[in-house]
């Protein structure tokens, strides 16, 4: 079976028309080491050879910047100009016309190669220079038989660079070279990979046909299939390692089985319970109880937008721990998000034989002591923390269940110390409000179990956003004195991408200034926020908006996360430009927790970028995270999606998460159903699959990921 492979294995310089040179310049500027890498090299576009414009009517095309064929004589040749501005012009004509060719660099090889009055074909794009219509560079082909006759056929265009072009590798070349790999090899040098029922269900091209085609289609249809196939194979391959790394994990890893729902969750849910929990909340925790009892330590992605009530999941989870004679903890990323889980689970617990506790950096001496102690005894049932949880005095005495709520303010390897603390590993739960789309998740996360919560609870009035200009400012300024006369209070936020940048500084205070001159004390207090003050005056500040003792918040992004202040009812963004749409969207998570109606109001200068009217066309049009998210990733591009970034998961060559999702789609459910039924690829249909992955064993990133 290996011989099958050998020829595409064999180094690329022993390709006929390639040699030492030109196969170092192909492993330097392409990666293209070996026969193999060459056929994976995919032209991006085809031209259709069979379409030829007439010169007459080249100007109707125009503007399209788009590349044309055209056919016709030379009718003169020369160079001209001076020295470095020295180059090469031909005049073309046909029947209805002329054009001029010109060529800048490699001319003197043209002007040996291409001879007057004899016909050619023509390719390139055309451009208008002093009011005349010229090709630069254009590919020259001699008028044969066989091109004027018009056989049917797509021309490949291959992407090259500067260099491989002066060594003669142009696009054409390259074309050529593939062509010549082509011809001499078998179809069983490229031997199938993908199970005969995948291929039929999906009604996908053979292996070795989809290589062909790509390269040489007959026909737009043609390339399509062929690209189609080897699309689905790279996201079938890549979901097919994926899932094979879950189920590994979830066979070899070993976690604390939580047999029984007991008093404390019933209780809790029987009697305190603030409200009916929403559908997405008991489906979820469905999804955790299953986990918890099967024996393996659970992994979970919980993704809820703002607002959704990730938090009494998160409590009732910790619950079930503690019915099991486990502890838990809880782990936020700042002081505040803490302190606010601690006071509001706190709370709910009240009437309960739970022992709950605060541990944060601020927390010191014999408190701390304490606390510590309680934790090791066993004691403290629920710890609440910023990472100070990490540290490695916090030791717990059977640590059942870790939470760690906003996940994307915690790094990988933070979370992995978590699971640390004990022998067995606790069950994780990872919550996120910050919703990665569909696609994405399942490549970026694919080995995680990923819940998602998409209901609100009920009653939320959906905020109201708008878009208000600079010119608008007196009239948002009224809007907030109305509101605040009503009783509600109001974030302004300014953006301090760094907290360390003078200009965003600047232009805080100047908005405070501004704003104290619209609120003037007696009558309005304001809280300035930010991260360049001390800890405890922040803190002293921030704590003054949540008792409502000032009315408006003046800060910067600090509050993104989690401030919970039911009674705000206006969100004000300055400079909105300047924000992207998740975080756009984070931010107005912080108004609409109460029963009022609450508002958005995204604040830009006159002037707006075309992204920038379209991220607050998004902003103004909906409330959904996930729609949002989707925006956001179209508008950016996954490779910048937060979480993406050095996970190097995303470098597909042909397949494109954004628009081929119906393939990925597919490819994923195809590779669960076959790994749940045949694990180990033993059935016969899935030995093809199973010898392609043992070849290419190691060629994968996904080992990498969480
Ligand atoms: P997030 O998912 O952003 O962490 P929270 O857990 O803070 O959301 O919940 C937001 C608000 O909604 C809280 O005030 C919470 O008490 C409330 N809430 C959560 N679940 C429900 C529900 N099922 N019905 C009504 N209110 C709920
Ligand atoms: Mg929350």
């Amino acid at each position: 079976m290996a011989t099958h492979t050998a020829i595409l294995s064999s180094p690329i310089e022993y390709l006929k028309g390639v040699g030492p040179q030109r196969g170092e310049l192909l492993r330097k500027e392409l990666n293209i080491f070996t026969f193999g890498d060459l056929l994976n090299y995919f032209p991006f576009r085809y031209v259709d050879r069979t379409k030829v414009e007439k010169i007459g009517q080249l100007h109707n095309q125009m503007g399209q910047a788009d590349y044309v064929q055209i056919r016709g004589r030379i009718t003169s040749l020369e160079v001209i100009g001076e020295k470095r501005g020295k180059r090469l012009m031909a005049t073309l004509r046909d029947e209805t016309g002329e054009i001029d060719l010109v060529w800048f660099q490699g001319w003197q090889w043209m002007q040996k190669s291409l001879q007057q009055q004899t016909a050619y074909l023509v390719f390139g794009r055309v451009s208008v220079f002093n009011g005349v219509m010229q090709i630069a560079h254009p590919e020259m082909d001699l008028l044969t038989e066989n091109i004027a006759t018009g056989k049917q056929f797509l021309e490949p265009v291959y992407y090259t660079t500067e260099k491989l072009k002066a060594r003669g590798l142009t696009a054409k070349a390259i074309g050529k070279l593939t062509f010549n790999l082509l011809e001499q090899l078998s179809p069983l040098e490229i031997p199938e990979n993908i199970p005969e029922p995948v291929l039929q269900q999906f009604r996908l091209l053979p292996r070795p046909m989809s290589f062909f085609k790509i390269h040489l289609p007959a026909t737009e249809e043609e390339a399509q299939q062929a690209r189609r196939r080897l699309k689905f194979e790279e996201l079938f391959m890549a979901q097919i390692r994926i899932c094979r790394i879950k189920i590994r994990r979830h066979q070899q890893s070993h976690g604390y089985i939580f047999s029984a729902v007991g008093d404390h969750f019933n209780d809790f849910y029987n009697n305190h319970l603030p409200f009916a929990l929403t559908g997405a909340q008991k489906r979820v925790l469905k999804e955790i109880r299953l986990d918890t009892m099967n024996g393996r330590q659970m992994n979970r992605l919980l993704q809820g937008d703002v607002g959704s009530g990730k938090t009494m999941v998160a409590l009732l989870t910790m619950l079930l721990a503690l019915d099991n004679g486990f502890q838990a903890c809880l782990m936020a990323p700042t002081e505040i998000l803490s302190q606010q889980h601690y006071k509001g689970i706190s709370e709910l617990l009240e009437h309960m034989p739970v022992n709950v506790a605060l541990l944060t950096g601020s927390k010191k001496g014999k408190a701390r002591k304490e606390v510590l102690a309680a934790t090791a005894a066993g004691d403290m049932h629920i710890l609440i923390g910023t990472h100070a949880l990490l540290e490695d005095e916090v030791q717990f005495k059977n640590l059942g269940m870790a939470i760690v709520d906003e996940q994307h303010r915690f790094g990988v390897a933070q979370r992995a110390r978590l699971w640390q603390k004990n022998t067995i590993p606790p069950h994780i739960l990872v919550m996120t409000a910050t919703p990665i789309p569909r696609t994405l998740a399942m490549t970026v996360y694919g080995d995680l179990d990923v819940s998602v919560i998409d209901e609100m609870p009920p009653g939320r009035k959906p905020i109201t956003t708008v878009h208000r200009t600079e010119f608008q400012r007196p009239q948002v300024m009224d809007f907030i004195r109305e509101e605040i006369r009503k009783g509600r209070q109001a974030y302004i936020v300014y953006p301090l991408i760094e907290e360390s940048e003078k200009m965003d500084y600047e232009n805080l205070m100047k908005g405070y200034e501004e704003v104290k001159a619209f609120f003037p004390e007696p009558q309005y207090y304001i809280s300035m926020v930010h991260g360049r003050q001390p800890a405890d005056q922040r803190e002293t500040n921030m704590q003054r908006f949540v008792r409502g003792e000032t009315q408006i918040m003046v800060a910067t992004t600090v509050i993104e996360v989690g401030v919970n202040v039911p009674n705000a009812s206006v969100m004000v963004i300055e400079s909105t430009e300047r924000f992207g749409l998740s975080q756009l969207h984070q931010l107005r998570g912080r108004v609409g927790r109460g029963a009022e109606q609450s508002f958005c109001i995204l604040m830009t200068g006159i002037k707006l970028g075309v992204d920038s009217k379209e991220r607050i066309n998004v902003m103004v049009q909906t409330n959904n995270g996930f729609i949002i998210s989707e925006k956001d990733m179209e508008l950016r591009g996954p490779g910048d999606m937060e979480g993406t970034r050095q996970s190097g998961v995303l470098d597909f060559k042909l397949a494109d998460i954004l628009q081929d999702r119906a393939i990925l789609d597919a490819a994923r459910a195809c590779a669960e159903k076959i790994l749940t039924e045949d694990p180990d690829l033993s059935l016969p249909e899935n030995h093809p699959l199973q010898e392609y992955l043992a070849a290419h064993r190691g060629k994968s990133q996904w080992s990498k990921i969480s």
